[in-house]
């Protein structure tokens, strides 16, 4: 990947952000269970970082995917994993079908809005019944003179507490399996929405997350996006952004991790020497940047693919199986060369652990991707 000075210059004015309005708020972020999203992403986008790809008609910077990877792995950095996580759902996650396949009065109407930070969108895919398994989900909308009426529950939303928005997946036709859903924009002001519960969690206690229920929610028609019955497929061709935006923020958080943890053992003296002059210690935190490395090459091979308007399914599929399990190993080695310190509540060591296992589960099971690869391999029948 070839990054250039005005890449450098835009690595430094995220960082910078991060650095002045994100970090010094994490703690007490973390501690509320929620950061104020509106609050945030004004912010974010009044400094043009929350449609960094998308069209400038809309308030986008027009700017090609590799600017993206260095969002994600800036964002990455922060001081926890909700944050990150929360803005890449405006990003990367909730808004890349609306930009894709929406009518202009649709992206005039709810993209504009989330790309100036004015208004919080949520990704509403996953329901009790159906996580890995997208096919399997119940969620009904159905048409009436020209509206939608949407009835069902969606689970696990992140910014569901304070979304304006969902980019919801429902089935519209009887057809079942892959075929007979739609994506459709659900404001959330729309009378028969609530949200029904907020859940606590092991990790990422920053970024809210919901149980969403629907009881006969009316939609205009006009709300859906793309094509009617397509919305599987558009939302598999989201789930591509989705994984490289979280391949990309866990290299960005591996780097922080292995950084502070060095910076830790150089000032910790055991046995009357700093942790940081163990050879075994050098030579574990070693292996994991050496593999740190291949997993950063291999997701810019991925945006690269991505930017010659490939498809990066296998590239984002490999990465995400293989980058949330390193950072698991990260999060494990960092903690554990800590000592006590780490385990406590008040050390980042502690919160990153927490916070690293996500990503083995969302956006795609670790299994889901292992299925995917299989399926491509040609393994079975
Ligand atoms: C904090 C958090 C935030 C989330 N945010 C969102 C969001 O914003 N929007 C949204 O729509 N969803 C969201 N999710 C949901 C997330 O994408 C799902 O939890 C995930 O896809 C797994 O689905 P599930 O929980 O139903 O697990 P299940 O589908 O019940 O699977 C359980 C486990 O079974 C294993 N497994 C699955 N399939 C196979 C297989 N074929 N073979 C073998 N083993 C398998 C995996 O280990 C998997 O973890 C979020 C989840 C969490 C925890």
């Amino acid at each position: 990947m070839q990054f250039t000075e005005d890449h450098a210059m835009f690595r430094k004015t995220v960082r910078d952000v991060v650095e002045r309005e994100i970090n010094p708020h994490v703690d007490e972020w973390e501690a509320a269970g929620v950061f104020p999203a509106h609050e945030l992403f004004a912010t974010l986008g009044a400094l043009g970082l929350l449609g960094l790809e998308y069209d400038e008609a809309y308030g986008g910077q027009g700017a090609d995917h590799s600017y993206t990877v260095i969002l994600g792995e800036e964002l990455g950095r922060i001081h926890c994993g909700g944050v990150p996580m929360a803005i890449a759902v405006q990003t990367d996650m909730a808004t890349p079908s609306l930009h894709r396949f929406g009518t202009e009065e649709l992206k005039q109407r709810y993209l504009v809005p989330a790309i100036r930070g004015e208004a919080v969108a949520a990704i509403a895919v996953t329901e009790p019944d159906a996580g890995s398994d997208v096919a399997a989900l119940r969620t009904r909308a159905v048409r009436d003179g020209d509206e939608w009426v949407v009835n069902g529950t969606k689970l696990y939303i992140t910014n569901g507490t304070q979304a304006d928005w969902l980019c919801l997946l429902a089935r519209t036709s009887d057809e079942g399996g892959y075929h007979g859903m739609s994506q459709i924009v659900v404001p959330t002001d729309a009378p028969g929405f609530r949200v029904s519960r907020s859940l606590k969690k092991m990790g990422m206690w920053s970024s809210d997350t919901a149980e969403l229920s629907f009881e006969d929610v009316r939609v205009p028609l006009a709300n859906t996006i793309g094509e009617p019955g397509r919305g599987f497929q558009q939302q598999m061709a989201q789930f591509q952004n989705e994984r490289m935006i979280a391949n990309y923020l866990a290299v960005g958080s591996m780097e922080v991790a292995l950084e502070r943890t060095v910076a830790y053992l150089r000032e910790r003296v055991v046995f009357g020497a700093p942790l940081a002059e163990s050879q075994h210690i050098q030579f574990a935190l070693a292996e994991l940047f050496a593999e740190l490395d291949v997993v950063r090459q291999y997701n810019y091979a991925c945006a690269e693919a991505y930017l010659r308007g490939e498809d990066t399914t296998r590239f984002a599929t490999i990465a995400k199986l293989v980058a949330p399990r390193l950072a698991r190993r990260v999060a494990d080695t960092c903690l554990q060369f800590h000592g006590g310190i780490g385990y406590m509540d008040e050390t980042w060591a502690s919160r990153y652990f927490r916070d690293s296992r996500l990503w083995s589960i969302g956006g795609g099971a670790d299994e889901v991707m292992l299925r995917t690869i299989a399926r491509m391999e040609g393994i079975g029948a």
